[in-house]
């Protein structure tokens, strides 16, 4: 059925977000329809309306969200009326060669999903009856939203919503960077560069796999504060020091795993000159297309450094999602201390604005 939602829309690239009633059309075949409960606000979504990711409005925001499933279209057997789902902007085919091989992040099909749902059509329409994209095949900065099961994942009912719906994006990027792809080994040193949602997640990664120092750089006071919170040993302002990297090396020895969580060449330049010797530098920031960075060749060998991407914290969503609120349980990640403020979606631009002033680890949009 048709259903009118409140929805967070992008009508314009370099304007301000809208907040639309806009028409969800039901589930189709191997589809789902969820009633939203929270939407992580997150900086991906404001380059989608900067145009940085090039997605083309007018879109439907979101992409980091948990919701209770009201309605299931024809061929879902996995889920059912009442299940809690969070939202997975990595649309996991489950066939192709990246998904048999245990890399869902991966998937030869995720490009078929990045605006519209996999099949290259969407659900939402506007009050005019015009389609509507929506953001990475999700589009849940809405009351409503119908998604493809490959990009839902199930999870524990008594995990508060706020908190789950943080885990598909923030909280997986920069844990999943620690755990994943830098497989980050106990009593190891670790500098993260840049502290935000997902910077202050590879900080309490680094300490749950038990690192033994995790320095924190950034130039806000009080974001350094927050790692200290989140488990940041050490920290270093960029604005006291001539070279952050320098700065990290005195302190450690040179380390082990640097995390850059800024997505810009010269900060990818400092994380793997921080690096001692066998170091890995992981870039977790997504760049812009044309940044370049560079690094000094004979290091590579000479040292066997490693510089390597991690995309969404090499998520295994469909392990790694429950996986991560199963740590929350036990009480070995923070998830209520990353949501600094929530919002109801009328306020979605302060949302947006309080995210660029810097003020937030994770605004969230609450829906009733
Ligand atoms: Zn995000
Ligand atoms: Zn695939």
């Amino acid at each position: 059925m048709d259903r009118q939602a409140k929805a967070v829309v992008c009508r314009e690239w370099g304007q301000p977000v809208q907040v639309e009633t806009i028409t969800v059309e039901g589930p189709r075949r191997g589809e789902i329809t969820l009633k939203i409960a929270a939407c992580g606000v997150c900086h991906s979504d404001l380059s989608a309306t900067t145009g940085k990711i090039p997605y083309p409005p007018p879109l439907v925001l979101g992409h980091e969200a948990a919701g209770v499933v009201v309605e299931v279209g024809e061929g879902v057997t996995d889920f059912q009326e009442g299940d809690h789902v969070v939202s997975s902007f990595i649309s996991m085919c489950g066939k192709c060669r990246q998904c048999v091989r245990g890399r869902p992040v991966l998937c030869e099909n995720a490009r078929k999903a990045m605006f519209n749902l996999p099949d290259g059509t969407v659900r939402t329409k506007d009050a005019n009856g015009e389609p509507l994209n929506v953001f990475g095949a999700c589009g849940v900065m809405a009351e409503f939203a119908t998604m493809h099961v490959d990009n839902c994942v199930k999870v524990d009912q008594t995990v508060p919503m706020q908190n789950a719906a943080l885990v598909s994006c923030a909280v997986m990027t920069g844990v999943g960077a620690v755990f994943n792809t830098a497989k980050l080994e106990p009593g190891s040193r670790a500098a993260v560069f840049g502290i935000g949602g997902v910077g202050l997640n590879a900080i309490q990664g680094c300490a749950t796999a038990g690192a033994e120092m995790i320095v924190a750089v950034d130039n806000n006071p009080a974001k350094l504060e927050m790692a200290k919170e989140f488990g940041a040993t050490h920290t270093i302002n960029i604005n006291d020091v001539d070279d952050a990297a320098k700065a990290v090396k005195k302190l450690t020895g040179g380390v082990d795993y640097a995390f850059e969580c800024v997505g810009a060449g010269p900060v990818v330049e400092q994380a793997y000159k921080s690096l001692g010797r066998g170091g890995t530098a992981v870039v977790v920031g997504v760049a812009d297309p044309k940044d370049k960075t560079s690094l000094t060749t004979l290091t590579l060998p000479a040292d066997e450094r490693t510089l390597k991407g991690s995309w969404l914290g090499s998520a295994r969503p469909q392990h790694d999602f429950p996986r991560i609120l199963g740590l929350y349980k036990a009480g070995k990640l923070k998830l209520d201390e990353l949501v600094t403020r929530t919002y109801p979606i009328e306020e979605a631009a302060q949302a947006f604005d309080d995210m660029v002033a810097g003020k937030n680890a994770r605004g969230v949009i609450v829906f009733e």
